[in-house]
């Protein structure tokens, strides 16, 4: 029996996640404030190919996406149209006050959505708010892009840092995951966290030589899009390691 874990890409719940769900039976899909909405065709697949039991939703405090939210909504921040699509439209009809507010909010919100679209196909979703430490905002800040996958994080940067071309070991507590199986699901979120979270480096992770040509696309979409943003993108395969692949869509 299978759970998904759908968490937020902030590097803080990186060892979090890797704690509390060591085990195999776990797929881990991230995106930007743990937005159910967004990655509704990951999980339908992920639904439909597994014996998936439950969905546990991991937001968490202090999020960015939720400032981001709030920055745009409150302050007339400026924001960008697939942005407001995937992220922004859903808060404009709730109440809050705070960024902090809006955090809480947005744990009840993405329950709702997850019962909304899952409540007949798995048996229990429930969520866990992760409490993190509040963000200095200092640091190397790497985005890794993966498809959803049992891998650990603990694993996946050691698997990085194993096969990267780059000189620099890059350390968990730096990278920002996106895990989801479409590109077009995870572009917005990885607009956000290039032009917001200051990210220098991106990594795709392909983990096994069935998703290296998917990989090399999205590689090609990115380039194109940020070409003028000086972003080192690189492709790190793991080919040797090809137990519980997750079919992509
Ligand atoms: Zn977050």
């Amino acid at each position: 029996m299978i759970r998904i874990v759908v968490s937020c890409m902030d590097r803080r719940l990186n060892k979090y996640l890797d704690e509390k769900y060591n085990d195999s039976n776990t797929i881990f899909v991230r995106n930007a404030g743990c937005n159910i909405e967004s990655i509704l065709g990951t999980l339908r697949s992920i639904i439909s190919n597994e014996d998936v039991k439950d969905i546990i939703l991991v937001p968490h405090n202090d999020c960015g996406a939720m400032k981001y939210v709030y920055g745009v909504l409150k302050e007339n921040k400026p924001t960008e149209k697939e942005w407001h699509a995937s992220l922004i439209r859903e808060f404009e009809k709730i109440p809050f006050s705070s960024a902090d507010e809006l955090d809480v909010k947005n744990y009840a919100l993405q329950q709702e959505s997850a019962e909304k679209y899952f409540s007949k196909s798995v048996k229990l979703i429930s969520t866990e708010n992760a409490t993190v430490e509040k963000s200095v905002g200092t640091g190397k800040h790497i985005l890794v892009i993966a498809k959803a996958g049992r891998s650990k994080y603990g694993e996946i940067a050691d698997q990085i840092n194993a096969n990267s071309k780059g000189e620099e070991k890059i350390e968990l507590s730096e990278c920002y995951f996106i895990q989801a199986n479409g590109y077009d699901e995870i572009s917005p979120d990885i607009t956000i966290a290039v032009r917001k979270l200051g990210i220098t480096d991106i990594v795709i992770y392909s983990n096994g030589t069935d998703e290296d040509r998917q990989m090399l696309e999205i590689k090609k979409k990115m380039k194109i899009h940020y070409s003028d943003q000086g972003l080192n993108i690189e492709i790190v395969s793991n080919r040797h390691r090809m137990q519980h692949p997750v079919k992509a869509l």
